[in-house]
């Protein structure tokens, strides 16, 4: 895809007339908003920017009409947007694009869960590679520069799922910053598997996970996890409460275990999807915790509308979407992400961190004032994985995607299919994977 205008291939160059959401500026940038789309009703806090790039990184971010350019080449954007590069923080690239094999008979997660199963039977290493290697390829063309993925971790698996992971991370560690965390469901820490499952995780320098679930030994599992991680020193992910079953409250339990544990590595869960249909109350207790067991809240709206509510010639009233202003409000980090792409779980996606911006943007209302949304899917998803990305500022690398839309409203409306996606400075191809690669595998 042709982009729409031409950055030139050289390694000093200024980016003019360009503009960027005043809450993706680092903390060493301070620039003025356009006073005009500040206000009501338009409500977008903007900076209008010329960007030097300059050896790989952003030199310079200065207002527009205070530099000469030095005889250097210049690209003029016309007020087109700069964001840095997106990152995406939950995944499931192991799952992806199996779809043309075995689609959800009926799109519930029961079905999901059962279809996938079935389906591990097919992923040898080679065929995991390509299926992996392909959602690497369609992100890093949707200017996508760092992404987590979970990986299913039952049994012999693991170990070929984190195996065929680190050799497409060393592969693509120029393009691409990737972390992986195990995906088993809770109950498997009170096998003898957990402790070798950990020591798998912390071989591969990843992160510890798993789906919680309601039940009787909860505390012991979670208990069971905590101390592992803590053993081995690693972080925690945890797919949480992905139910519209107002008693799912294993957000809380986690909460619970991490202020038991004194644990002081990076806690985060993902779906939280009950909290959207719980009493007030209710979601005051959780969220108190949450806040002083210091998680943060990973949302993926595209696959919670998917799977959420589904019945069969039934339209769905409750969407699973977790509460992203109110976690918002409590000062607790809420990060948005992908998720599935393309199998049981989540028909569609294109690993595309702007078409979840974009959902987002609609699903959840996040636009009366965009104000800070911008970092859910760029700044605050990488200090979660404690990543110093996702913000612009001197010094930084120049992992840029520049849009022709002039506005966040102009962004949210289009496709944005000619974007510009800079990586260490220079322009990449940001045409997209052909299906037909993978057609050898069905
Ligand atoms: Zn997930």
């Amino acid at each position: 895809m042709r982009g729409f205008v031409n950055v030139p291939d050289s390694n000093h160059y200024w980016l003019a007339h360009g503009r960027v959401p005043l809450c993706l500026l680092g903390d060493n940038v301070t620039l003025e908003p356009i006073a005009n789309l500040r206000v009501f009703p338009h409500q977008e806090d903007l900076v209008d920017v010329d960007v030097e790039v300059k050896g790989g990184e952003i030199a310079t971010i200065a207002p527009p009409g205070t530099t000469d350019f030095d005889n250097k080449p210049v690209v003029n954007l016309q007020q087109g947007l700069i964001w840095p590069c997106f990152v995406d923080m939950h995944t499931h690239l192991d799952k992806g694009h199996i779809w043309p094999r075995c689609p959800n008979p009926d799109g519930t997660f029961a079905k999901a869960l059962e279809t996938v199963r079935n389906d591990h039977s097919n992923w040898h290493a080679d065929e995991l590679y390509q299926r992996m290697e392909f959602g690497l390829k369609c992100s890093y063309a949707h200017g996508t520069q760092a992404i987590r993925t979970h990986l299913d971790s039952f049994g012999p698996l693991g170990k070929t799922n984190f195996e065929v992971f680190d050799q497409l991370r060393r592969q693509w560690a120029e393009r691409l910053t990737l972390q992986a965390v195990c995906l088993v469901s809770l109950d498997y820490f009170l096998t003898p598997e957990a402790d070798p499952l950990a020591q798998l995780v912390a071989e591969f320098g990843g992160i510890l996970g798993g789906v919680t679930y309601m039940n009787n030994e909860l505390v012991a599992q979670l208990d069971q996890v905590f101390t592992l991680a803590k053993r081995y020193g690693l972080d925690l992910d945890f797919h949480t409460d992905e139910s519209l079953n107002p008693d799912d409250i294993t957000l809380r339990y986690v909460a619970e275990a991490a202020l038991r544990h004194d644990f002081q590595g990076t806690i985060t869960c993902g779906h939280c999807c009950s909290l959207s249909v719980q009493s007030a109350d209710v979601v005051e207790k959780t969220l108190t915790l949450v806040k002083a067991a210091n998680i943060g809240i990973v949302s993926l709206p595209m696959c919670n509308l998917y799977l959420q509510d589904r019945q069969i010639t039934h339209t769905p009233r409750y969407r699973g979407v977790t509460l992203l202003h109110e976690i918002h409000q409590r000062e607790i980090p809420v990060a948005l992400a992908s998720d599935n792409c393309r199998d049981p779980f989540y028909a569609y996606g294109d690993h595309d961190g702007l078409d979840v911006f974009k959902q987002s943007v609609r699903i959840g209302h996040l636009d009366r004032p965009f104000d800070h949304w911008p970092r859910s899917l760029t700044n605050k998803p990488a200090q979660l994985m404690g990543l110093s990305l996702g913000t612009l500022a001197s010094g930084h690398p120049a992992n840029l995607i520049c849009f022709q839309a002039r506005t966040l409203n102009e962004l949210v409306a289009r496709g944005q299919d000619d974007r510009v996606v800079i990586r260490q400075g220079q322009p990449i191809d940001t045409k997209l994977p052909d299906y037909r690669e993978l057609d050898i595998l069905f």
